[in-house]
């Protein structure tokens, strides 16, 4: 027969319904992570006969679910974290919100959830954004939280693509991660569990990839170390570090090499992380150089526990740190590794000589005193 094409995320067929009940936004200074919701949110209803559905913007609250949804048996959730930011000239922006709209097409498609028009959900999340202005707090490293979330809805017990699924974004007001200045933090080489393997999922951001890791995080913090630092195979390699990617700074000579994991299907590919490299490599070329920073080898290649304990050993371990979206750069003071602590040198400021200049780049992207082109207004 005739193959139709199903209609895709459609951003002129949007339906709002405001909520009758307003909230004060919480003072900026009470704000905890995560832990407070906008008025509305942005919903999207899938299914294989009919396509993507009208979008809502609408009062947030409960969904309504039957309890044989596939999400609730075979985890089939997918979702994406990005920020608003209000700039310093009172503009709303959003950071290289295309890198996250990729991310979770890629996502989708390897759980077998529908895919979609990134640029049409932008739209839509933008249009979110710009109801809910006023929760955007003003005060500088504050911002607010967005999260994509796609579930599978289809009331079926069995193990198969979902015929339907819900496409919803929520929106959370958030503080600075570190309102004190940078607090280093301690991590657990772990060797008792793993986040991801080989051909497994590690490279997607599914909701299956993060259960696993609680109880991990637990034994961790019952052990006096704040993240787990996620090792592969029976050499060590470093992976990630709790929800971030990682970074180690070696001297090699007179050089300094930036060493990151290779994206090789175990890595999530954070929008830090490429942000991170770019800047890094944009100051070695000389298409840009940051100030203060030295110049580099930057390197996306593997390194295991090994390499890292003779670089202390030997005086050359400078500084390691994780990269995401919530706290952007995380120092890195202590690894326990096999019983032992390995000792990271940490500047005044928590920072290193690689990470202060470019963390100072990247927060000056995101609240426009840096122009750059990674910064999308809303
Ligand atoms: N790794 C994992 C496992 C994560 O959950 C995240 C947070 N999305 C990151 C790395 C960092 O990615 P990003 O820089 O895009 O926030």
């Amino acid at each position: 027969g005739e193959v139709v094409a199903l209609p895709n995320i459609q951003p002129d067929r949007l339906q709002y319904t405001k909520t009758e009940k307003p909230r004060t936004p919480p003072p900026s200074k009470s704000l905890v992570f995560g832990h407070t919701f906008t008025d509305h949110m942005l919903t999207i209803p899938w299914s294989s006969l009919e396509g993507w559905g009208a979008p809502k913007i609408e009062p947030y609250g409960p969904l309504s679910l039957e309890p044989s949804s596939t999400v609730l048996h075979y985890a089939q959730t997918i979702f994406e974290g990005m920020k608003a930011y209000r700039d310093e000239h009172g503009n709303v922006t959003l950071f290289r919100p295309d890198m996250n709209m990729k991310r979770m097409n890629t996502s989708a498609a390897r759980v077998a959830l529908p895919t979609f028009d990134s640029d049409a959900l932008l739209q839509l999340i933008k249009k979110l954004i710009h109801f809910e202005r006023d929760w955007i707090p003003k005060e500088p490293g504050h911002s607010l939280y967005i999260r994509p979330t796609m579930i599978g809805t289809q009331k079926f017990i069995g193990i198969a693509p979902p015929s339907e699924a819900l496409l919803f974004v929520i929106c959370s007001p958030v503080g600075p991660y570190y309102p004190d200045g940078f607090k280093p933090i301690a991590l657990y080489g772990t060797t008792e569990y793993i986040r991801a393997a080989p051909g497994g999922t590690g490279a997607y951001k599914l909701g299956v990839n993060y259960a696993p890791g609680v109880m991990p995080q637990k034994h961790a913090a019952q052990l006096g170390y704040t993240q787990n630092l996620w090792l592969h195979g029976p050499e060590h390699y470093l992976t990630e570090v709790g929800t971030m990617n990682l970074f180690v700074v070696l001297k090699k000579g007179d050089a300094i090499e930036l060493v990151t994991p290779p994206l090789d299907g175990m890595i999530l590919p954070g929008v830090t992380r490429d942000s991170v490299l770019s800047l890094a490599r944009n100051h070695v070329s000389g298409n840009y150089k940051l100030p203060n920073l030295p110049n580099l080898i930057v390197s996306e290649r593997p390194i295991t526990m090994n390499e890292v304990q003779e670089a202390e050993t030997s005086g050359n371990l400078v500084e390691l740190f994780g990269s995401g979206t919530a706290a952007i750069i995380t120092p890195v003071n202590r690894i326990g590794y096999l019983g032992k602590d390995i000792h990271i040198p940490t500047g005044e400021d928590g920072m290193g000589p690689v990470s202060r200049p470019i963390w100072t780049e990247l927060v000056g992207r995101q609240m426009g005193s840096i122009p750059s082109e990674w910064s999308v207004p809303v």
